[in-house]
């Protein structure tokens, strides 16, 4: 960087400096995070487009940081994948999120699907299925009842991909692929691929029932999906709009603020009758 008429330079190296020492600090307390009990799980409910129907919930984390509260995974997700935390904090969300639906079904509510995102590292570790069998015993939920959300990027190695979803398919639990038509490598392999479901990115969604592109995305995802015998949901649906341009477009299911904002489980539980007939 070159030092401009005005005090720029300056500035920019104070924030750099201010932004990695920022991060070091959130490395050190995130080693924390576990046994401190700050981290939580919120959960986003998802709906059947064309029947209305309550299917699922995605987990979603948040940490309760006790100087900075809420910190947002954006932040520290990436964090958590460079130091290999993602790892432990991975298995907890993991574990949580499966206690909690098995919880709620227990409870009598009628029994959805948790979806739970895998990060790139957790994805490539090499115990990944036995973790996840192992949750599901601990638990007890039946396998059905859990999606596991990977990345396009993460399926690189298609190899090593096919065998860990294989894997993952025999125990039983779901498999879907979020953010998609982000990234760029798992066109063809999606057949090859044993997917359940396609989640569409939001940036797609957004804007979908005006911007000609994005709705052809949206219909053409939808359409060779639905080719390939995989299902289709739809997330950052915010608007009535969109709810209307993915249902005529034959969208399976639906996800967003416009439905409901992440929430934690005890309103879950609170507005489950509500839920039922959104
Ligand atoms: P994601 O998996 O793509 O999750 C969707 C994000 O969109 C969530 O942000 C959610 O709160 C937000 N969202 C939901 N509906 C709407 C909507 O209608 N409009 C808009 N504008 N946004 C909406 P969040 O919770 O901040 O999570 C951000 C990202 O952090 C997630 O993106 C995911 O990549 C990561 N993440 C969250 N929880 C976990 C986790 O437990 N493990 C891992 N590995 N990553 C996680
Ligand atoms: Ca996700
Ligand atoms: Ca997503
Ligand atoms: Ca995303």
């Amino acid at each position: 960087a070159k030092k401009h008429g005005n005090n720029s330079y300056h500035f920019y190296t104070a924030d750099l400096n201010g932004k990695s020492r920022e991060n070091l600090e959130l490395e050190m307390d995130l080693y924390k995070a576990i046994e401190n009990d700050e981290l939580i799980l919120h959960y986003q409910p998802q709906f059947h487009l064309s029947t209305g129907e309550y299917i699922g919930n995605e987990a979603l984390i948040r940490w309760n940081h006790p100087k900075r509260g809420m910190v947002s995974p954006f932040h520290f997700i990436p964090i958590a994948e460079e130091t290999g935390l993602i790892i432990p904090i991975g298995e907890w969300v993991l574990k949580t999120a499966c206690a909690q639906n098995k919880a709620w079904q227990q409870a009598g509510l009628p029994p959805i699907v948790v979806s739970v995102n895998l990060s790139s590292r957790q994805f490539s570790q090499s115990n990944l299925v036995g973790v996840v069998e192992r949750v599901l015993a601990e638990t007890k939920l039946e396998a059905k009842y859990l999606d596991l959300e990977i990345t396009e990027s993460m399926t690189v190695d298609v190899k090593q991909t096919i065998n860990t979803l294989q894997a993952l398919k025999k125990l039983g639990v779901k498999i879907s692929i979020d953010d998609f038509g982000t990234g760029y490598s798992s066109l063809s392999y999606l057949k090859e691929f044993p997917i359940d479901c396609l989640k569409i990115d939001q940036s797609f969604i957004r804007d979908c029932h005006e911007d000609q592109s994005n709705a052809t995305i949206v219909k053409t995802i939808i359409s060779m999906a639905h080719h390939l015998n995989i299902q289709v949901i739809a997330e950052g649906v915010e608007t009535k709009e969109h709810l209307d341009f993915l249902q005529q477009n034959l969208c399976d299911a639906v996800q967003g603020y416009l439905l409901s904002k992440p929430i934690p489980a005890e309103n879950i539980e609170e507005q489950f009758p509500d839920f039922q007939k959104i």
